[in-house]
């Protein structure tokens, strides 16, 4: 059963912050991620504050300088099937449709889609975990089979987003309006590791909103894609997943990066697969030492190794697939 708050539903931006100013108030966008875990009890909140009516935070377009900026409020659907992402931002499409189900594509938001928190089963489940403020994690002696093989340091989530490893593959950035102005963060920037604050997932602060998705116009040269393996083949979370966004030159990598889904608590940026095919043609044996590089460091827990051929083979399937294309 859902608790007691009270429910605002502001009209302006300013309206909203004042009502999140106060501690103890939670942003309410498309309501997918929040409703469960505020009835699950995976938090409390006094106040729910509805951005839902805030002018100006749904759509996407292009600016002056052809960076696209998408409305926190646009709903995944509206990035999946926009035609200047599918030509311009092939991963990022690609990421937006495989996201959850088409009604949790139409009710959820770009910006509730990073802001996410994640499907641990103990976290979301009766259990005071580290990240609820307890002392363990039950994932390390417990079941494990969905948790992290990289980053993880005290708490083993993997971070729940498709949309989040495209967006910063493509170099995305978040720009954010609260209590003590506007700020713009990259996406590299924006993820929250266990080992710098085990209770959060970004550095959004109480009372931040993310108003915009701000993603740079690819340099010529660049293409991107996003594949992710799930273990149904209906809606699912990543088991494994991978964001491509190289610039090539003629038929070598000059430049881009490789992020992974399901892998850490965070999207994680494979700079050892990235240094691996930088100036290299995608031939199978760069593509195959970029997938053993990036599983170089990779330490799975009791019941995830399997984790690590899955994603070795991912990625180098993945890498070939972008240099034929
Ligand atoms: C059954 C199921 C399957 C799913 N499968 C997938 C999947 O395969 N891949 C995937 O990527 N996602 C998946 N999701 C997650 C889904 O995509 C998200 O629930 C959705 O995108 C969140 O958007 P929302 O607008 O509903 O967010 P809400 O539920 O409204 O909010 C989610 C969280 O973000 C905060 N928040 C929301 N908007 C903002 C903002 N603008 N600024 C600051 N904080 C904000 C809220 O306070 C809340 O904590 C799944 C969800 C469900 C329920």
């Amino acid at each position: 059963m859902l608790p007691t708050f009270a429910y605002i539903r502001a009209r302006s931006l300013d309206e909203a912050l004042q009502h999140l100013a106060g501690g103890g108030a939670r942003v309410h966008a498309g309501g997918t991620d929040l409703i469960g875990c505020l009835r699950d009890h995976v938090f409390q909140a006094d106040k729910v504050v509805s951005i839902s009516a805030v002018p100006g935070l749904r759509g996407i377009a292009a600016g002056r300088d052809g960076a696209l900026r998408i409305g926190a409020l646009t709903t995944v659907a509206d990035v999946a099937r926009d035609a200047t992402v599918r030509e311009r931002y092939r991963g990022l499409a690609q990421a937006a449709s495989d996201v959850a189900s088409p009604q949790l594509r139409h009710q959820g938001t770009i910006g509730g889609n990073l802001c996410q928190r994640p499907r641990c089963w103990y976290f979301r489940g009766d259990f005071h975990c580290l990240r609820k403020g307890g002392t363990t994690c039950y994932a390390l002696a417990g079941e494990s089979q969905y948790h992290c093989i990289l980053g993880g340091a005290r708490c083993y989530i993997v971070h729940p987003s498709d949309a989040a490893p495209a967006l910063l593959a493509l170099g995305a950035s978040v720009e954010i309006a609260g209590p003590r102005g506007r700020r713009t963060v990259p996406l590299d920037e924006f993820f929250v590791l266990p080992s710098t604050d085990v209770q959060r997932e970004t550095v959004l602060q109480p009372g931040e909103v993310v108003t915009h998705v701000v993603v740079p116009r690819p340099s010529t040269g660049v293409r991107s894609s996003y594949r992710k393996v799930r273990a149904r083949g209906s809606w699912d979370f990543a088991l494994a997943g991978v964001a491509l966004a190289l610039r090539f030159d003629g038929d070598r990598v000059a430049d881009g990066r490789v992020v992974l889904s399901g892998a850490a608590p965070v999207p994680w940026r494979s700079r050892e697969a990235e240094s691996a095919i930088m100036g290299n043609r995608l031939e199978p044996a760069v593509c195959r030492r970029a997938a053993e590089a990036a599983m170089a460091n990779a330490v799975p827990l009791k019941r995830n190794g399997y984790k690590v051929p899955l994603f070795a083979g991912l990625i180098e399937e993945e890498l070939e697939k972008l240099g034929r294309a």
